[in-house]
């Protein structure tokens, strides 16, 4: 999520999809914590299972200058092995704008081929298509 998603040796170009239109909608989504990833503070409250979001709804390591992640070499697990192009949301966005985070769950798929963010890096051929 945010600047070059990778799974395993897959690369999205996210520049080509914030050219497209995506609005870096991943990194509005909920960024859940794996329990490994998350940090216990230090009054001894529990430790957070995401990361915080700011009052616009973005992930607090979103840079909306330049649409990067701030945190790209700690960035969490979830982020690592997100594919915007198996989430029909991206779907949504593309065709019709980021509105809101509601608008992006209850709008309906919209009908036609799939639009795809183009890769940098492909799986190999034995894993099949991403
Ligand atoms: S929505 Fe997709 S292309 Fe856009 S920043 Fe997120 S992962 Fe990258
Ligand atoms: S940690 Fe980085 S990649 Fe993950 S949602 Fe936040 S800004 Fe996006």
């Amino acid at each position: 999520m945010g600047d070059g998603c990778d799974a395993s040796d897959v690369l999205l170009d996210c520049d080509a999809g914030r050219a497209m239109g995506c609005h870096s909608f991943c990194c509005r989504l909920l960024v859940r914590l794996d329990p490994d990833e998350r940090v216990r503070p230090a009054d001894g409250s529990t430790a957070k299972g995401f990361v915080d979001k700011t009052p616009d709804g973005r992930c607090v390591h979103f840079e909306p200058e330049t649409g990067a992640c701030a945190g790209w070499a700690e960035r969490p697990r979830v982020c690592r092995h997100y594919d915007c192009n198996d989430d029909p949301k991206l779907q949504v966005v593309l065709r019709d704008g980021f509105v809101s985070l509601v608008r992006l769950v209850t709008t309906p798929i919209p009908a036609g081929p799939p639009r795809r963010v183009p890769y940098r890096r492909r799986r190999p051929a034995t894993e099949g298509p991403p």
